[in-house]
């Protein structure tokens, strides 16, 4: 079994432990992971990007971080898995046509968006 598979697993079975499936609506996992993703933004909000380091060179700060992106990732999982979508799959197809949108060649270093390649995705 794929490693994202084994723990996509392991998170829906805590939620099945608990009989929370029923609340686990399409909107009401994107709406938490979009709070999840907002906590993790939380964390250097406000803060220099030396403060930001600073932080992460901590025990505390790096757990703070660990724990809001394995939020994002389990509602990202449970999400995932409502839906029926294989993310290994969606990152592979995102990735190609990302490279036909922003051929490396032209975008070397540099991210200008009217070069963008206009391709159906
Ligand atoms: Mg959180």
């Amino acid at each position: 079994m794929h490693q994202l598979e084994f723990i996509e697993r392991k998170v829906a079975a805590f939620r099945d432990a608990r009989n929370w499936k029923k609340f686990h609506s399409v909107k009401n996992l994107s709406t938490a992971l979009s709070i999840e993703a907002s906590e993790l933004a939380e964390i250097s909000l406000w803060k220099t990007d030396e403060e930001v380091s600073n932080l992460i060179a901590t025990p505390e700060g790096r757990e703070k971080y660990q724990g809001e992106m394995a939020d994002v990732f389990m509602y990202l999982l449970l999400l995932a898995e409502k839906l029926d979508i294989d993310l290994v799959d969606a990152v592979e197809a995102k990735l190609a046509l990302n490279e036909r949108r922003f051929p490396a060649d032209e975008f070397d270093g540099s991210f200008d968006k009217n070069k963008r390649r206009e391709v159906e995705d």
